[in-house]
């Protein structure tokens, strides 16, 4: 092979190394950088000749670097290849992003492979970072992800009071009640049902009655505790479990919820609407089988509220 041929060869290896879209850095045993190609440049907005022979956590004290070393350190004595995947740690060089489609992100995701560079003697003298541009399919996860949990949240809640819906929170009770069959501590259930809300759709038309299922929900939200869940049950029918509440606790939680909902004044258009709700509520009880049992108890104590005479609280 000709001098002239292997001179051309190395020119044209220069080029490729300076043009590929990939990032190629060598590290000498102390971290000092030896190589910087044309992407590093590009995208660090620094030289070769600015960053040759500094030591890589000083010129980027963005680096991780105890994260660094201990993929390093494995590279040079084990002699064999580490990766870094963005999942785990979203970059090793901090770049800013400057991809059109992807600007959602503040900087460029990165994969990295670390290879070990041995010298004549045969030792890891160097290693060689490779950095992959991985911005594109990182925001295309993490868009998907979120798109997912946003779907999962709205399979949850109801529309209109932003409540759990009945699936969900009997899916929520019902792991409560295996809990309870377990537990030394009493949970109640309350169930309770608006007064006369035909009335109300009738006086206020339905989106009066729906600004009154708002207010009743989002009353209750305020009242509740972090462990309680409280869920629309039906139309006009909530459901709450009160989490280690025995049935004294649970007395006196409804009657204040009672209370407040019967002197709120809801404000809707010119209208003041006023209601009162009837509860029902039932202590977890050592003999329910199923949790089904446990809802018809509560039900039929709201069901006595109702045939009282309303805007009262039962004990099953
Ligand atoms: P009671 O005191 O016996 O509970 O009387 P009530 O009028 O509240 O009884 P009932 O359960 O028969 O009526 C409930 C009404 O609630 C009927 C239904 O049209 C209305 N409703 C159910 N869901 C909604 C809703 O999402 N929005 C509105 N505006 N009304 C609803
Ligand atoms: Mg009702
Ligand atoms: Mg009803």
């Amino acid at each position: 092979m000709s001098a002239d041929f292997e001179l051309n060869e190395i020119h044209w290896m220069m080029d490729m190394f300076n043009t590929i879209d990939v990032g190629l850095v060598v590290l000498d045993r102390k971290y000092n950088i030896c190589v910087w190609n044309g992407f590093m440049e590009a995208h660090s907005g620094l030289l070769p000749s600015a960053v040759k022979g500094k030591d890589v956590f000083d010129a980027f004290p963005g680096i991780d670097e105890a994260w660094f070393r201990s993929k390093a350190e494995s590279v040079f004595v084990l002699k064999t290849r580490s990766f870094t995947i963005w999942e785990q740690h979203p970059y090793i060089f901090k770049f800013k992003n400057y991809r059109p489609i992807t600007g959602k992100a503040d900087y460029m995701y990165q994969n990295g492979t670390l290879i070990p560079l041995t010298n004549t003697t045969g030792e890891v003298s160097h290693l060689c970072v490779i950095i992959y541009d991985v911005t594109d399919e990182a925001v295309n996860k993490l868009e998907l992800e979120q798109a997912n949990a946003k779907l999962e949240e709205l399979s949850r809640v109801d529309r209109l009071t932003n409540l759990y819906n009945r699936g969900f929170w009997e899916e929520s009770f019902s792991k409560e009640f295996k809990r309870q069959q377990r537990s030394q501590n009493k949970s109640s259930l309350l169930m309770f049902d608006i007064d006369h809300f035909k009335k109300i759709n009738d006086l206020y038309g339905h989106p009066g009655g729906d600004a009154a299922l708002c207010f009743v929900s989002q009353t209750l939200k305020k009242v509740l505790r972090e462990s309680d869940v409280a869920g629309r049950y039906g139309g006009e029918e909530f459901a709450v479990t009160l989490v280690d509440t025995d049935i004294e606790g649970a007395k006196v939680f409804a009657e204040r919820l009672r209370q407040t909902m019967e002197e709120a004044v809801i404000h809707y258009e010119e209208s003041e609407i006023m209601l009162t709700i009837s509860i029902g509520i039932a202590e977890f009880d050592g003999k329910y089988t199923k949790y089904e049992q446990w809802i018809e108890d509560a039900d039929k104590a709201l069901y006595r509220s109702k045939e009282s005479g309303r805007n009262t609280v039962s004990v099953a």
